[in-house]
């Protein structure tokens, strides 16, 4: 029997195997194991300090633009390997050809655009936060907001569904602030960031200390955190909750961005028929974030609210859809859906299934299927799930409980702005929710009611539809983040999200002092 690769972090400068029991990563499709990783027996702690103490300075030394350009090199040797990297999102992903490159593609495109940004920003190694301001009569007396750095480490957690374009949406931001990253996947998908770093590590296209990788759990790395450190989350809300009540993130006032679940909803306004290009557009996002990456997106459409004079019609219609779905081993064309992560995953999935179906109908899908191209009983896979509930019902659970898979509820509404926007803002806080209609006045009313309750709110029409990938993808020059349920984080958002890793500061003093500091 061959030995398993063993996936080894880069920690400290250096790639390094930890030892303990193994956890085997496995295609979710066929089940077969792809690579063990060890855990424990690393040092966390020193990889943190060489973070700090040589990828902080070394990335402190180059201005926004040189940052940039590193950017661009990171970017230029991950496109070089795309291919490498869709085949392994596919085989440790349970992705698609198509889901894998929403992935890294998206990872190579948010690299780029903040490569750009630090273009934009030139040979500057300090921001002004906004204009100066006069502090007293005298001109000389001033004040200035400025932006630097953070000295610490920045120590980002990922979710498993994303893992290139989670690794790559946080290290961008943090890399041109200025902070070193610490980069930790999720297990069972660590494949796709593991290749990356061996990427960029090969192509020396990083100052040492400025991107570090663990492999396997996250152990004591948290434990040793410091005041100028911060931590980016992406993961369910029990685990944010327990990074948020560590004693040293409360001690040290350690920084803490955390993306989790979210309950999105997508709002048919009463102006739109069926059949109309608006509800045709609607119907096709409705099922592309049904079944992309099997329903796994933070993104992605939970609740699917229609007017009920229209109810039956889109229920039709979309299980139609549904039924064209091929589930099955996503490394052959033709699929349209592969499985879902992990077994835990699909037992999840399944127990919210049950939950949801106590409130409503479950108009398609049981669950249960023979997937196409796998070994019987092999793989973690489901059909896509569509539960209906009565209109007014309460179904406390559908506006409560995530359930990250393919997976939506239909939700049948008066068509009124306010019982809408009342519907949605019972799943207490979200990333991202739409309100498809050509009525702007419905609209406006929609938008206005859920906003305060969002990180993004879309506005779906027929004018934007050929131009637009629906609400389901998280754009770098648009904030992502939510309250409440969501975490209450905020990242990405173009330059808006610097701020997370860098410190502002206002200064007061003499204003050609100041002036000269900006330079
Ligand atoms: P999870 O169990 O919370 O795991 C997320 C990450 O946290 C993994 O890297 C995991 O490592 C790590 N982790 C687990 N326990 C930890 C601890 N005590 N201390 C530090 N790190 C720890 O979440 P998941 O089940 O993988 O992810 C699914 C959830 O993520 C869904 O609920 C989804 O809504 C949410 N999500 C949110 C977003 C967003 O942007 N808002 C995006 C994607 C997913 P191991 O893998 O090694 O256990």
């Amino acid at each position: 029997m061959t030995e398993r690769r063993i996936l080894q972090s880069y920690l400290g400068g250096r790639w390094i195997s930890g030892t303990g029991p193994a956890h085997t990563p496995v295609n979710p499709a066929t089940e077969e194991p792809l690579a063990d990783v060890r855990g424990e027996g690393l040092d966390r702690a020193g990889a943190l300090d060489h973070a700090r103490t040589v990828g902080g300075p070394a990335l402190r030394a180059l201005t926004f633009a040189q940052r940039g350009a590193m950017l661009r090199a990171v970017t230029d040797a991950l496109q070089a390997h795309r291919n490498e990297l869709l085949d392994l999102a596919v085989a440790n992903g349970g992705n698609t050809r198509s889901d894998a490159k929403f992935d890294v593609d998206g990872a190579i495109f948010t690299l780029a655009a903040y490569a750009d940004l630090g273009k934009g920003l030139g040979e500057v190694k300090v921001l002004a936060d906004g204009e100066g301001i006069p502090l007293a009569r005298s001109p000389r007396f001033h004040g200035q907001h400025i932006m630097v750095p953070r000295t610490g480490v920045a120590v980002h957690v990922n979710a498993f569904n994303f893992p290139a374009w989670g690794l790559a949406e946080k290290a961008a931001v943090a890399l041109l602030a200025g902070m070193p990253v610490l980069s930790k996947p999720a297990t069972s998908s660590a494949l796709v960031a593991h290749r990356m770093l061996e990427i960029l590590t090969e192509a020396k296209v990083l100052p040492d200390g400025a991107l570090s990788l663990l492999m396997g759990g996250a152990g004591d790395l948290l434990a040793h955190l410091g005041p100028f450190d911060v931590v980016a989350f992406t993961g369910s809300s029990d685990t944010g909750e327990t990074i948020r009540g560590l004693p040293s993130v409360i001690e040290n006032s350690v920084r803490v961005n955390v993306e989790a679940d979210s309950l999105n909803a997508a709002v048919l306004g009463p102006d739109v028929a069926a059949g109309d290009e608006t509800y045709e557009y609607f119907l096709k996002d409705v099922l592309r974030d049904m079944t992309q990456k099997a329903g796994q997106k933070c993104t992605a459409i939970r609740r699917v609210l229609v007017p009920a004079d229209r109810a039956d019609r889109f229920r039709d219609d979309l299980v139609g859809r549904l039924q064209g779905i091929t589930v099955g081993n996503p490394a052959l064309e033709g699929v349209r859906m592969g499985p879902v992560a992990t077994a835990s995953q699909l037992a999840y999935v399944r127990a919210g299934v049950a939950l949801l179906a106590r409130h409503g109908l479950l108009v398609f899908g049981r669950g249960e299927v023979q997937a196409v191209g796998v070994p019987p009983g092999k793989g973690f896979f489901t059909t896509p799930v569509l539960i209906e509930v009565e209109s007014g019902a309460s179904a406390p659970a559908v506006h409560s409980r995530e359930v990250f898979g393919p997976v939506a509820t239909l939700v049948p509404y008066s068509g009124a702005a306010a019982e809408a926007a009342e519907l949605i803002g019972r799943g207490r806080g979200g990333l991202v929710s739409s309100v498809y209609s050509e009525d702007t006045a419905f609209t406006a009313e929609v938008v206005l009611g859920i906003a305060p309750c969002h990180g993004r709110v879309f506005l779906g029409s027929a004018k934007i539809a050929e131009a637009s990938p629906g609400p389901g993808t998280v754009l770098p020059m648009l904030v992502h983040g939510g309250p409440g349920r969501a975490g209450g984080g905020e990242e990405l958002g173009g330059l808006r999200g610097l701020s997370f890793y860098m410190q502002r500061v206002a200064l007061e003093g003499s204003r050609p002092v100041i002036e000269k500091i900006l330079k």
